[in-house]
């Protein structure tokens, strides 16, 4: 259904509906003065056209208003993360009741895990991927440690089967059952950054509270990037970054989802600060914490503003174009992508590489994972030269993730053009 043609990729363009996405993104340019092909929304998403303005309203507030911002100015900062609220709900199947959007990601687990990772007796275990992004590592070394335990004996790591790249979701559920009276957490990626494996979290959690376990997500990669349901899906937490699919600038805010049943609850332990007082009560600056109903009681710090606002007016796009038609959409590009990619390995035989991400759309998000042999950082060279923007990860593999905003099939097909012409 598919032909690696123009004419075609031009076609498929002309009838997406979301084609003129593209023109609310800025590009960076090439050395010949064009447009990057930009394929790494996976790692930094690129910068909506709206976000400048949102930044400069701000920064206007605080000079006309100066403190008195908090309640004079244009979106008040006093609660400004509510601008965010329902947004982000929308965009991780939440209830904005679940939802609040503050600190960045790292900082955040650790937060979270302040409230739901309470080992008790023999019941102290966190099971996860091997091979976690480094930053979900080491935060949950450090949390062992912190209370008391060895990583070796604490952290069970799942790992693929020998010989493959991915894991099966009954080897996973087979770790959780055959541990189900250690495990205390059971933490998982939404999409593996390394892989671009979409992992069955609905599944997953079941099993988790099957066997009286909490179950909790990193959705950094999956964030903007697939249709998460985690209200429906009954997920304890969630937290992601707001820079990748999201689009929201470097090292920018992060959301978190803390469920209904637990967010709710006044009595659910959490490190707290002033921002998640009672906001009625706030400023009346008395002892005793008592927490703003919902995940906004946990908030520590106040708002980061100017982070935001640029957050913000990226969500306000996701929103315009609504997550199930980027996902729909997603899928036809990354397909459209494999499809090339297969057609390049049959013609090009300077190019050895294989795709280690599934091939079934509904385990995978945007990305795929090419790993290669003793040429590949050659080839990936050579594709940067060209005003390709993918990424490298050590030790050999390149991802490349075409993201339904502003990427096209002609995108794709270009990126074919060059791989067709690479020699060694
Ligand atoms: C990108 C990413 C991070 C980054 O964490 P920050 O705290 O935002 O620097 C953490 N975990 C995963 C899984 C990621 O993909």
């Amino acid at each position: 259904m598919f032909i690696n043609s123009q004419e075609f990729a031009q076609e498929k363009d002309q009838k997406d509906e979301l084609k003129s996405f593209k023109t609310e993104f800025l590009f960076p340019k090439h050395t010949d003065g064009k447009n990057v092909l930009y394929l790494c929304g996976n790692s930094l998403g690129l910068q909506p056209k709206n976000a400048h303005n949102a930044l400069k309203s701000e920064l206007e507030d605080w000079s006309n208003w100066g403190v008195e911002g908090h309640f004079h100015g244009k979106k008040p900062w006093f609660h400004y993360h509510k601008f965010l609220t329902d947004y982000s709900a929308e965009v991780v199947g939440a209830k904005p009741i679940e939802v609040v959007v503050m600190n960045q990601l790292t900082v955040n687990l650790h937060l979270l895990m302040a409230s739901f990772y309470q080992p008790e007796g023999q019941r102290y275990k966190i099971i996860m991927e091997a091979g976690a992004f480094p930053s979900d590592m080491y935060a949950i070394e450090s949390q062992v440690k912190f209370h008391g335990y060895d990583y070796d004996d604490a952290v069970i790591e799942v790992k693929p089967r020998k010989g493959e790249h991915t894991l099966r979701t009954e080897d996973i559920l087979k770790s959780i059952e055959e541990n189900s009276d250690t495990i205390s957490l059971v933490f998982f990626s939404g999409v593996q950054y390394y892989t671009g494996q979409l992992f069955d979290i609905k599944t997953i959690t079941e099993a988790a509270h099957k066997i009286g376990a909490i179950a909790g997500f990193d959705l950094a990669h999956a964030a903007g990037n697939i249709n998460v349901k985690l209200h429906e899906w009954n997920v304890d937490f969630a937290a992601w970054c707001s820079y990748k699919y999201l689009n929201s600038g470097p090292g920018n805010v992060s959301g978190v989802f803390i469920n209904e049943k637990h967010c709710t609850n006044p009595d659910t332990f959490r490190l707290a600060g002033w921002w998640g007082y009672k906001e009625d009560k706030r400023f009346l600056m008395e002892r005793g914490f008592i927490p703003e109903p919902g995940a906004a009681g946990w908030q520590m710090s106040n708002a980061p503003v100017f982070g935001m606002a640029v957050h913000l007016s990226s969500l306000e796009i996701f929103h315009r174009a609504g997550i199930n038609n980027l996902r729909a959409k997603s899928i036809e590009l990354t397909n459209y992508l494999e499809f090339i990619l297969n057609d390049v390995l049959k013609k090009n035989n300077d190019i050895s590489m294989q795709n280690i991400t599934p091939s079934n759309p509904d385990e995978r998000g945007a990305q795929l994972s090419l790993l290669t042999d003793k040429n590949g950082k050659h080839l990936f060279d050579y594709l940067t030269q060209n005003g390709v923007i993918a990424d490298w990860r050590e030790p050999n593999v390149i991802r490349v993730a075409p993201t339904p905003l502003y990427n096209s099939f002609e995108d794709i097909f270009r990126l074919g053009q060059l791989m067709l012409a690479f020699k060694i």
